[in-house]
Order: C-alpha cells, then structure tokens, then sequence
C-alpha cells in the first residue's frame, strides 16, 4: 500500500499559486473566471469547511446507485434517442501544455457502460474492494422514457473532458464506449492509480423513488481493509468533494438531494471504486433518473453541458488550489 497523505503532494511541480495568479489576471473566459473564484476561495478559507458528519451507510448494493426498494437500478429500458441535442465533438483543447492545468492528470470515470445489460455474468461477479466483495459493475438506472445512466455519464464526461482539455489538463478516461462491458470497480479504480491522477471524479445519475430529487457528491470515507487504504484520500476528496458540490449547485441549479446526505454530501466506505483509489476522487450522482423534473434536465443537452461546466470547474478549482 502507498496510500500517505503524502501521495499526492508533487514537490517538483511550479507553485500552483502562481498559475492560479495568471489565470484571474487573464480571466477573460467566464469559465476561467468561476475557476479562479473557486480557487481564491479555496486558497482564502482553507479549502472551505468541512462537511458536517454523515455516517457512511452500509449494505448499499451497487457503486452509485441506491437501489431503493423497489430497484429501480435495472436497465430495463433500451437506451433511447434522448441525446437528440448532439455530442460533443471528440478531441478539443488547447496548445497541449498551456493553460491553467497543463502538466495535470484528472480521471474522469462515467459511471456504468451501456453494453452492461448484454453482459451480466461479467458484470455480476464479485470483486473485492477491501473491506468487502461486490459486484464487479451495475447495469446502472435510466429515466423512465429510457435514456440511461450509461448514455448520461459517457456524455457528460465527453463534454468535461472537452472543458479540461482546453485547459491544459491530460484526461483519462476509464471507458470511453470503447469496450462491451464495464470495466469493474476495482479496475476503475486503478486506472486512476495508474496514471497517478490528480484527481479524478466519477460521474453518475441515480434511480431513487420518484417523489426523490436533487443531487449529492459522494466522498470516501476511512476504509483500511485488504487493498483498500483511503487514509491519503479522504481529506483531499472532501476538499475536491465540498468544491464539486458547490460548481454544481450554482452552475446547474440542481437543488441538494431531497433523500440522501446532507446539503448535497454524503460519505460511503462501501464502494470499490473509492475504497481501491489512491487518487483523491469523489462520485457525484448528478440527479434522480426516476424523478420527472430530474429527467428532464438530464435529457437536456444544454443542462449536460452546464452539468460538465460544473465538474470541469470544480477540478479546476481544487487543481489550481495547490493540489
Ligand atoms: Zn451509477
């Protein structure tokens, strides 16, 4: 195990004061300005206050998605055509090594995979994730017209990615459509390991009952069990997460989740891909699939894409903090 809280310090890097200094002055892209908001805010107060204490729940049955009785986090329906605003155009960004997070790593991880519904044997044998054994992937929910989890995440990492690389930053994906199935939680996990992220956020949608709305970031909590060691993590991904949370409330106008956490913040040591990252990394489930107005916004392109402003801004955010 290398997880230390030394882990992600990188001492041979340039003051990231400094860059943060450059990007305000040269604040002419709004997108930038947020970012260097943050980040002055992030430098101001600490990285912000702590989030109250929630007590990680137990028993949850898949990475992400709370399976409220009855399971909504089937893919039952097939994907639809609910994506009809178009895609964001693959590739973009800047001169590679310029911009606010040239020379940074960020992992973003889209929940699930569309191929997963046609794979369950694959996906439903167990992994271990440290304290306990799991699924090795979900098939994820969907709204209840059938746009997917799957289609939502993929999309909404493809435009952040697009935001992040325009900043300079080396983005990894853990799927990128380009695989039947998964990969499983421990594997995404340690692509983020791999390419020695630093940060990396995993993109979700949820499938609660639909009187549920809102959304919520997902922090890991202390978990030492086996491969996991979140003890380098936990702080670094609750500063990442509290900035997460706030770039989505005022980017999107998403309210905090009616049903789970508290003021948008939740803490779990029971999903793999959390426990198994030496990377700080937070989930956010970015609304409930099964609520109408949630839906709405989620089948909405234009919301997508303020929805990939908000995790592109946070990162940014946490990057140019000194991280
Ligand atoms: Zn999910």
């Amino acid at each position: 195990m290398t997880g230390t809280t030394t882990e992600n310090q990188q001492p041979g890097r340039p003051r990231r004061a400094a860059r943060l200094r450059i990007a305000v002055l040269a604040c002419t892209v709004p997108a930038l300005c947020v970012a260097g908001w943050y980040g002055r805010q992030a430098l101001a107060d600490g990285h912000g206050a702590r989030p109250a204490a929630v007590a990680p729940s137990v028993g949850e049955p898949s990475d992400g998605t709370r399976s409220l009785p009855p399971s909504t986090d089937d893919a039952s329906g097939s994907p639809s055509s609910a994506d009809a605003g178009g895609s964001p155009s693959a590739g973009s960004g800047g001169p590679a090594g310029s911009g606010p997070l040239a020379g940074r790593t960020v992992l973003l991880d889209p929940g699930h995979n569309t191929g997963n519904a046609a794979h369950t044997t694959e996906i439903n044998r167990p992994v271990d994730i440290g304290n306990a054994r799991k699924e090795c992937d979900t098939t994820g929910t969907s709204t209840n017209a059938g746009y997917s989890e799957a289609e939502y995440t993929l999309d909404v990492v493809h435009r952040a990615r697009e935001i992040l690389r325009a900043r300079g930053a080396n983005v990894v994906l853990t799927q990128d459509g380009d695989r039947p199935w998964g990969p499983c939680i421990d594997e995404r996990a340690r692509i983020g390991n791999t390419a020695k992220a630093d940060a990396a956020v995993s993109v979700h949608a949820d499938g609660a009952p639909g009187s549920a709305h809102g959304f919520h970031v997902i922090m890991p909590g202390k978990v030492v069990a086996g491969a996991a060691d979140t003890s380098g993590i936990v702080d670094p991904s609750q500063r990442l997460g509290v900035l997460l949370r706030d770039t989505f409330k005022a980017g999107t106008g998403e309210p905090y989740a009616t049903y789970i956490g508290k003021d948008g913040l939740d803490t779990r040591t029971d999903l793999g891909g959390l426990n198994l990252s030496r990377v700080p990394k937070v989930f956010i489930e970015c609304g409930n699939m099964r609520n109408a107005e949630d839906a709405g916004r989620m089948t909405d392109p234009q919301w997508r894409q303020k929805a990939a402003q908000a995790v592109a801004d946070a990162l940014t955010a946490y990057l140019t903090a000194g991280h």
